[in-house]
């Protein structure tokens, strides 16, 4: 994309910063071009910048290309450190950014991270709101993913428009570090509920009974959950393991979980076994896989492909 071609882009408003166009951001960022607005993202992967680019995304090469465009800037990024690098690092959004940009962070990270540089991003009036999501690839490719978020009311309602666009449900949880708080606290119930889930069917099957249509009661019972209603029958029954959300980033979650209840001195034995069993899956599972592997460790027959078992 030429410079002047950027330079030409007149509506400040309507134009948007995707910032990481990884599983995530790309299908927003693809989301919000549907939804007219003018996207400009921006990536260290060229593969990624490629595929953005064919969603109608105009990649940019440099971080002040996107600022100089942008007064609402989405992070997508995999961890709290990025988040760091990319906002306060020697070539950071702090050193670019114009005044008056909201920037909203959809990466699952930590609280303290997000207060840190919140802080320092509102030195140069500049508002910074955590607003972790759920829904995956596919809620993030059909805007209706859902949204918790911290910070700011005043910044909230301002890109309001920008976060409807993207998402299905949305609720402010509070100051800047709530939407990662409430976030993790999510995540903490699906790394559970995966694992039994998956134990479960595993009773139901060794005692006799087909798991598939156990999984059905449980479904009318109330013993369901996210895992046994969205990942089970979509992504583990199937065996298709394509959700695209990996092993690597969920075992970070469920870390942020047991980093976060440490430091409250909480006594929290279901996340800490849970904690304990996500760590271990490392020597079966690479980060690369998908999260929904993690049946496999409770049992590599019924849940593994039929060729890896
Ligand atoms: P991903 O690894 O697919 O994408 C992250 C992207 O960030 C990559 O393309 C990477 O190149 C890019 N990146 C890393 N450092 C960068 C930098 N300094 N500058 C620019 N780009 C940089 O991850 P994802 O699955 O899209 O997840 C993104 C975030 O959303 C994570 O925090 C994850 O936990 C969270 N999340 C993911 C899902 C999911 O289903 N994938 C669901 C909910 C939340």
């Amino acid at each position: 994309m030429t410079k002047a071609f950027i330079t030409g882009i007149q509506n400040m408003t309507n134009t948007i910063g995707v910032i990481g166009l990884g599983n995530m951001g790309r299908n927003m960022a693809a989301t919000l071009v549907k939804k007219s607005f003018t996207v400009i993202g921006f990536d260290l992967s060229e593969t990624a910048c490629k595929q953005a680019a064919e969603q109608g995304v105009i990649a940019a090469t440099h971080l002040s290309t996107l600022t100089e465009q942008c007064n609402i800037i989405i992070l997508s990024l995999p961890k709290a450190e990025h988040v760091e690098a990319v906002c306060l690092g020697d070539n950071g959004l702090i050193h670019v950014v114009s005044p008056r940009t909201t920037i909203i962070d959809t990466t699952t990270s930590v609280p303290e991270t997000s207060r840190m540089v919140a802080a320092e991003f509102s030195k140069q009036n500049i508002a910074f709101l955590d607003a972790p999501v759920s829904g995956g690839p596919a809620g993030a490719a059909t805007g209706t993913m859902s949204m918790v978020i911290g910070g700011e009311m005043e910044a909230y309602k301002q890109v309001l428009p920008v976060l409807e666009a993207m998402s299905s449900v949305r609720v402010h949880v509070g100051d800047v570090g709530a939407g990662n708080i409430a976030k993790i606290a999510n995540n903490m119930l699906a790394a559970a509920h995966l694992i039994t889930t998956a134990e479960a069917l595993t009773l139901a099957e060794k005692a006799g009974v087909d798991p598939e249509k156990v999984l059905e009661a449980i479904n009318a019972g109330s013993g369901r959950s996210g895992a046994s209603q969205a990942m089970f029958p979509t992504w583990v029954m199937t065996k298709a393991y394509d959700s695209g959300f990996t092993m690597g980033l969920m075992r970070k979650d469920v870390g942020l979980a047991k980093t976060l209840a440490q430091s409250l001195n909480l006594t929290l034995p279901m996340a800490m076994q849970t904690a304990a069993l996500w760590e271990d899956s490392a020597q079966k599972l690479a980060d690369s896989d998908d999260f929904c592997c993690i049946a496999q460790c409770t049992n590599p027959l019924l849940f593994g492909k039929e060729d890896e078992v």
